[in-house]
């Protein structure tokens, strides 16, 4: 591992100004604030403003207000936002990346990758939406006399609660299809990351959004959620399990939707046919990747027993060359934490391990010579379930490997969690790693690869199952999960019930031959 003492320059991008103009956009009436601090060094950027309950209402009726203007807007001007948005994203990539590099403290190369995803999902949805929101001719009850039109009608207004591990993507890219879908917005980023979100707002005001459609308000969780919850007319949750299951509550009792992306303890199977060395660099990425901090990252290896040594072995030496350290360019492979916080929840999920009996195969200690949140890229052997790692998800650099005797062990193991965010199977055999794949219970599978070939398919609904999530994102039904139907039915004539004078009996009879005919003709 390569450990460099902390030297750095702030990105010229993330300038006083433009951190100042970006958080004047959150209501924060009480003047309270939050120091929103640059990772690597601990230093505060900026105060961002916190919102009351009254700042949130009033947000609501911002966007509820401008939503009307906006459904409004013939489809194709609103489509017409997000081609412009489009170039302006990827023209403004560089500086999206200084400012989640400074708020999230990841490498750049995670940084650079999160900027691609909502013009990755602008440039899905400009495709399909139009589709998908045009009203649908269903046939009525009686031919040629009825008609059923389903209609899309946008939510309103949907509050969107992110996370701070990829906040640009989560607070940006689950907005796309409910904007496009004729909804305001309102989001409430993570405090520590609610600088790249905001950027991204102004973005798409640049890209001609009109003002108030796409409202930001910041604070704690307990102190935003209730009243984001209570005026939404729809939730988009990304966290962890347990805060999901308290916006579930919520907004089952409010009787609104919701969808709700949360963690996972996602695990890895090597058959004993797989390309070992891709295998390897696999690994590297799905244990330490974004800092282990994605929800689709590995904690679990399952490796067989003929080749485990020669795996361990590889992993290793490959984790402890790698380039660890603070820097705005793309030199180091791996970042810091988010926070002391979350450091302090990884270290004390590698203490509890080895004091109940895991070996630490490398890493296994926070780095503050390096900044304030590092952590080692951690690999560990003698994981169990009465450990928290072995159960629990630690989101950070740590994974356990494990050996197997049979692939239906390997499975048996992988299933054994409440999770079920994301799989990854290895093997040199395409149909073995797909019947490996269908027996998994999990909501993404990737075969040969870790996670991205999954959740960069945005045409595909990309979920989790047990623990991780109700509803998808990405697919079609990642933006009509932001619609109502309205069943507009149309009656020509009446011709339901007996004529005037006509026998009960015979209108019966009639009644029920015209139902065969019309099922011998596949007439619904
Ligand atoms: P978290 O649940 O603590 O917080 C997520 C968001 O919810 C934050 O904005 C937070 O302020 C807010 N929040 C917290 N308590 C709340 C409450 N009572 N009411 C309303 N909002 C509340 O999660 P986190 O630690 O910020 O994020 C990491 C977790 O997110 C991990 O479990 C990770 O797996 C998961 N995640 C899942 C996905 C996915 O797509 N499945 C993607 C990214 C992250």
């Amino acid at each position: 591992m390569t450990l460099t003492p902390l030297e750095l320059t702030r990105p010229a991008s993330t300038t006083d100004a433009l951190l100042r103009r970006l958080v004047a956009r959150v209501p924060g009436s009480s003047g309270a604030t939050w120091k929103l601090a640059e990772v690597y060094t601990g230093e505060t950027l900026v105060e961002l403003p916190q919102s009351t309950p009254a700042d949130i209402e009033q947000a609501f009726a911002i966007a509820r207000e401008a939503q009307r203007k906006w459904a409004a807007t013939p489809l194709k001007q609103r489509l017409a936002v997000f081609k412009r948005a489009h170039a302006i994203f990827l023209d403004n990539a560089r500086t999206v990346a200084d400012l989640i590099q400074v708020e999230s403290g990841k490498n750049r190369r995670m940084a650079i990758e999160e900027t691609c995803d909502p013009p990755m999902v602008m440039s899905h949805y400009l495709k399909r939406a139009a589709k998908l929101l045009a009203p649908v001719r269903r046939g009525g009850p009686v031919p040629l006399l009825t008609t059923s039109t389903e209609i899309r009608q946008p939510k309103g207004v949907v509050g969107i609660i992110a996370p701070w591990n990829f906040p640009f993507a989560t607070g940006i890219s689950d907005a796309v299809p409910a904007l496009m879908a004729g909804n305001a917005v309102v989001l409430k980023p993570d405090n520590k990351t609610a600088l790249s979100p905001l950027y991204g707002v102004q973005l798409l005001e640049e890209a001609g959004l009109p003002e108030g459609v796409f409202q930001v308000v910041c604070g704690e969780g307990p102190d935003v959620g209730p009243t984001l919850i209570d005026r939404a007319d729809y939730v988009m949750f990304t966290g962890s399990t347990a805060t999901g299951r308290m916006i579930g509550e919520r907004a089952g009792r409010n009787l609104i939707g919701c969808c709700l992306e949360l963690g996972g303890k996602n695990p890895m199977i090597v058959l004993s046919d797989a390309d070992l060395e891709a295998a390897v660099r696999g690994a590297i990425f799905g244990a330490f990747g974004n800092t282990g901090q994605i929800c689709m990252h590995i904690e679990r290896m399952y490796l067989p027993e003929s080749s485990y040594d020669e795996f361990k072995n590889a992993f290793v030496a490959k984790a402890e060359a790698l380039d660890v350290r603070a820097a705005y360019d793309f030199g180091p492979d791996m970042g810091s934490l988010v926070s002391v916080d979350q450091m302090r929840r990884v270290k004390s999920h590698v203490e509890d391990a080895v004091a109940k009996g895991a070996t630490v195969l490398c890493g296994g200690k926070p780095r503050p010579d390096l900044g304030p949140a590092f952590f080692e890229p951690t690999i560990l052997e003698g994981v169990t379930k009465d450990m928290l790692c072995g159960v629990t998800e630690t989101f950070g650099p740590v994974v356990a490997l494990h050996k197997y005797r049979t692939v239906e062990e390997a499975v048996a193991l992988a299933n054994d969690t409440d999770y079920g965010l994301n799989a990854s199977v290895w093997s040199g055999d395409v149909h073995a790693a797909r019947a490996v794949a269908a027996r998994l219970e999990s909501g993404n599978v990737n075969i040969n690869d870790i996670l991205a070939t999954a959740y960069a398919a945005k045409g595909t609904p990309s979920g989790g199952v047990k623990s991780s999530g109700v509803g998808a994102r990405h697919g079609d039904q990642g933006l009509l999960k932001y619609t109502d139907v309205q069943n507009m039915a149309v009656l020509k004539r009446q011709v339901m019930g007996p004529r005037p004078g006509q026998d009960h009996e015979k209108y019966v009879k009639g009644m029920l031959s015209g139902l065969k005919i019309m099922r011998k003709l596949h007439i619904r």
